[in-house]
């Protein structure tokens, strides 16, 4: 068989290891050479250029981003980024461990991502708001509520999704709150949407810590990144009794032996924007956050943080990760040989966020809007089943957890590609 070309427009150390991931999942279940490139590679990828006027008059170009890696079982689903050091790359990686979440935990969803080349901080709120808009004009026969929903994720939020929905809905005609998800409540936003993600890992964290027999209130934790995921994670887990020891941002970490204050850290960054310089813990370095002696570690930031070098020196019982792709494969490895971590691997930790996005998209269609309860008990249900059935897997095969909640997402993709068929 020839050998794929897309993987080149891709290629990228991050786009690899989602690829090396796909292989050995393949491999585990065997998966037919018939069936599986056509399962690994993304379906298809818009780029585009993004001019917005600045304020001060002149014109900057941006670059932009939209991976949809499958269609298969629904419109594509997955966030949007804005960073600065976003590659097409990174989103067509993003976009496979959309699909292999969607998938694990039963969302009728392929998968997909975006992104855009810029750091948000560094614009107001004018250019924002442009720039925002202008991604979405540029996506409009792109995406689509039964197409690809986006949402938000790192440097991205709800007013953002709001303007990206009022810009697709001016050109539909009419409203049509189902084109993106995570959006504000007043726009048709479902109620728990915003803390979904950090609500699903530190509930998921409790379930774990409750397996093995580690009461939640004697638990330590370290968080890295304190944005939404972050945040939300440390907020939860501290209301479960649990204390939060460490957490950090771009800007800085801290370490509090004694428990750092979650909702003086929220109050501190509400006005000053970053952690720097925030007075609630010792100022300490974000590989030494990593290290520190805790019951979890919560990498919420970006991916491949956790690398062969530091993986050694985890002194953690369960990394929880809240972030998408944050360790190595080369990290695995050596993680998988050390029996004392219990890894909740990324597709099913993090999955909180965009469970409770198809929650917000079935209200949208629907136009029937659930209290936060009814959406809380739905998602910790299909949580419990995804956990499950990878813990299940686990035991079933002995595999790894990762690997585990991987071949259950890739298998259900790579079935109901099979069962489609190949058209013509
Ligand atoms: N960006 C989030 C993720 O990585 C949420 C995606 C969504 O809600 O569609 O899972």
């Amino acid at each position: 068989m020839s050998k794929v070309i897309i993987s080149t427009l891709y290629d990228s150390d991050v786009f690899r290891m989602a690829c090396r991931q796909f292989d050995q999942a393949a491999d585990a279940i065997n998966l037919p050479e018939a069936i599986r490139d056509r399962t690994k590679y993304p379906r298809r990828c818009l780029a585009v250029a993004l001019p917005v006027e600045r304020d001060d008059g002149s014109v900057t170009v941006f670059e932009g981003y939209r991976v949809q890696h499958n269609l298969s079982t629904g419109p594509s689903k997955g966030g949007i980024r804005f960073h600065q050091h976003v590659t097409l790359g990174e989103v067509a990686a993003l976009s496979m461990w959309m699909s292999w979440k969607c998938s694990l935990v039963g969302l009728p969803y392929g998968g997909a991502k975006g992104g855009v080349i810029v750091d948000p901080h560094q614009l107001s709120e004018r250019e924002l708001e442009h720039l925002s808009r202008r991604y979405m004009q540029e996506m409009i026969n792109f995406v689509g509520p039964h197409t690809d929903v986006p949402a938000p994720d790192v440097g991205t939020n709800e007013k953002i999704m709001g303007w990206m929905m009022d810009t697709y809905s001016n050109h539909a005609g009419h409203l049509e709150t189902a084109v993106v998800t995570g959006k504000p409540i007043a726009l048709g936003g479902s109620q728990g949407r915003r803390e979904a993600t950090g609500a699903g890992v530190a509930y998921l964290v409790k379930q774990y810590l409750a397996d093995l027999k580690i009461p939640i209130k004697k638990a330590t934790v370290a968080i890295q990144g304190f944005g939404n995921v972050g945040s939300e994670t440390a907020l939860a887990l501290a209301n479960y009794g649990a204390k939060i020891i460490a957490i950090s941002d771009y800007t800085g970490a801290f370490h509090n032996p004694k428990g750092i204050d979650v909702q003086r850290a929220l109050k501190y960054v509400q006005y000053q924007r970053v952690l720097k310089d925030f007075d609630g813990g010792e100022p300490i370095t974000n590989e030494q956050l990593l290290e520190l002696k805790c019951t979890v570690l919560v990498p919420a930031a970006l991916e491949r943080v956790i690398t062969e070098k530091n993986a050694p020196k985890l002194r953690c019982r369960v990394l929880a990760e809240a972030a998408n792709g944050p360790t190595t494969n080369a990290a695995d490895k050596i993680l998988n040989q050390r029996d004392e971590i219990e890894v909740i691997p990324d597709v099913l930790c993090n999955s909180g966020g965009v469970i409770v996005s198809y929650f917000e998209w079935l209200q949208n269609l629907q136009n029937f809007y659930w209290s936060r309860d009814e959406v809380m008990t739905k998602l910790y249900a299909v949580l419990d089943k995804a956990k499950t059935s990878v813990d299940y897997q686990k035991r079933k095969f002995k595999f790894s957890r990762r690997l585990a909640a991987l071949t259950l997402g890739v298998q259900r993709v790579a079935d109901a590609k099979a069962a489609r068929g190949l058209f013509p």
